[in-house]
């Protein structure tokens, strides 16, 4: 399709959650090697809890879905992913509340998300945080739409480029965040946050193919 509509945003949610508690042991357990061993938990009831939201809600935009899964978000995660995923998709949800999002106005709903994690979190990129997921996905969004890419294209090349993003992140040493207290004793593990920002953006590319 040329556009995506609030079905879209409704089939991302159940994605998503089905994803973040599919792989919700191994996130904890990326955790586990540089932090405090509880981001899998902290999603996978966060994502739960937006599932429900969700589900019982009349939402009738993108932006209006988006805007429910920050809240949700911001009061069932604590932590530092809570703050951070919730001011995401606020701001992504800001840009999202036409009917249909084409394949700019995904790059645009992305970057977004993006500019909200940097000014929640103000990591910058290299710091071993989910921002060296998103960078690379924004990146790869922008010229994935500038080439004349489908929405559903423009998601799936964000999503890869995410999760090489995360994979990227195995040899940094940590700046932000929990894992910064290990200093170079983070180097090897992979940031948790970017491993589930990666996880994400697969769900919503694969919505986008429905
Ligand atoms: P906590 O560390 O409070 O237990 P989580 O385990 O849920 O929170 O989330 C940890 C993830 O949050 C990290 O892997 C990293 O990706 C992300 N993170 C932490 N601090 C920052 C920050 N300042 N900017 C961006 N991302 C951050
Ligand atoms: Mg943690
Ligand atoms: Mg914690």
């Amino acid at each position: 399709a040329a556009t995506l509509d609030v079905a879209w945003a409704r089939r991302f949610v159940t994605l998503a959650t089905e994803t973040v508690v599919e792989h919700r042991v191994e996130l904890s357990e990326l955790d586990r090697e540089i932090g405090d061993g509880d981001h899998g938990e902290n999603l996978a009831r966060g994502f739960t809890a937006v599932a429900a939201a969700v589900d019982g809600s009349s939402a009738e935009t993108v932006g209006g879905v988006l805007k429910l899964v920050a809240t949700t978000l911001m009061s069932t995660v604590g932590g530092a992913a809570g703050p951070l995923y919730g001011t995401a998709f606020l701001r992504a949800a800001k840009v999202s509340d036409a009917p249909e999002i084409d394949a700019e106005g995904v790059h645009t709903l992305l970057d977004a998300g993006l500019e909200g994690i940097v000014a929640r979190g103000k990591a910058n990129v290299g710091d071993k945080t989910m921002v060296d997921a998103w960078t690379p996905a924004v990146a790869a969004a922008q010229s994935s739409a500038a080439s004349g890419a489908s929405p559903a294209e423009v998601l799936r090349a964000a999503a890869d480029a995410a999760q090489q993003g995360a994979v990227d992140t195995d040899p940094l040493v940590a700046l932000k965040g929990r894992a910064s207290y290990l200093g170079e004793r983070s180097v090897g593990h992979r940031d948790p946050g970017a491993a589930s920002s990666a996880l994400l953006l697969d769900a919503a590319a694969r919505a986008a193919q429905a």
